[in-house]
């Protein structure tokens, strides 16, 4: 993977200008504008998505010469169609004014003095990719006044969830990376609740980590979320309720449809107080040792 760290640096650091990003094994250039070109040595599609929509917000204009920009090819195609001109794909009339390799992007003198921009703030590289790819195509679509309707069609990493037959035990949602999953509970009685599992759509990245490790195989996948869904707000969309009950031996909450008074793992234990067989149709809770 090629990385446009330095020249997200760069670009903070200069006015908002036109910038080509040349791919590996371009033709011959035609000129029609005299621009700085960043030469990046790789096909396109070998840059990380993210990092290239961080350079269209630092105030690059990405001319694609050619080559497959990979998976950001179908998002490209649609900020270009909504009117972006600072993008163009399949453009091959560029003549650099000065170019230089993706690792030895000059620094800027603003930048050796602490001068950049400071309304631009460099990339959090703390984030996920996907977060960043987020962030970077929504500060775009924002500054460009572009609708986020117009991703409506275009599929993004997020999957579209579904549940059924939660048992609330809270795996999914110590395990999603994005804090995606929430539990929150209703107080019905002193030993009852109303547990609702919930998902925020524009902060799943897909990684499937929830399907994977739930125990009881809760969830479907219903296919990928939209874009637009990822650009929109942090919505809240309940997956499950499940109405709870407190284990009158150790003190957790099991879902009522269980039946009984104890929960799975007490259930289980005195039925079998040396713990060497579960007991046939009951799923086994996190942490079941046997
Ligand atoms: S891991 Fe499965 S059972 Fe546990 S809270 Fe998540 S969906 Fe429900
Ligand atoms: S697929 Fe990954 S990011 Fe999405 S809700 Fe599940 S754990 Fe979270």
């Amino acid at each position: 993977m090629t990385s446009l760290r330095l020249l997200h640096s760069w670009l903070r650091a200069n006015e908002p200008g036109p910038i080509a990003l040349i791919a590996a094994g371009e033709p011959e250039l035609v000129a029609e504008k005299k621009i700085p070109a960043v030469l990046l040595g790789t096909p396109l599609a070998d840059v990380p998505s993210h990092e290239l929509l961080e350079a269209l917000g630092l105030g690059a204009t990405i001319v694609y010469l050619h080559g497959d920009p990979g998976p950001l090819g179908s998002l490209m195609a649609i900020l270009e169609g909504a009117g972006i001109e600072r993008i163009r794909l399949g453009t091959a009339a560029v003549k650099p004014r000065e170019s230089f390799g993706v690792d030895d992007v000059p620094h800027s003198r603003r930048d050796l003095f602490g001068l950049g921009r400071s309304d631009l703030p460099l990339p959090d590289e703390s984030l996920l990719p996907e977060d960043r790819e987020r962030l970077a195509l929504r500060g775009v679509v924002d500054a460009e006044g572009v609708d986020p309707a117009v991703f409506a069609d275009v599929p993004s990493h997020g999957l579209i969830l579904r549940t059924s037959g939660c048992t609330a035990c809270g795996v999914c949602v110590k395990a999603c990376p994005t804090d995606a999953l929430e539990l929150s509970h209703l107080e019905t009685g002193p030993d009852r609740r109303i547990t609702t599992l919930a998902v925020y759509d524009s902060q799943c990245i897909g990684c499937r980590k929830c399907v994977d490790l739930c125990p009881v195989n809760a969830f479907t996948v219903a296919g990928p979320t939209s874009w637009e869904t990822r650009l929109g707000d942090s919505s809240r969309r309940p997956l499950e309720t499940i109405p709870t009950v407190k284990c009158e031996r150790c003190k957790t909450f099991f879902p009522m449809r269980e039946g009984g008074t104890l929960c799975a793992t007490c259930r289980a234990t005195r039925e079998n107080p040396f713990g060497i067989r579960w007991p046939e149709g009951v799923p086994k809770p996190p942490g079941a040792r046997f």
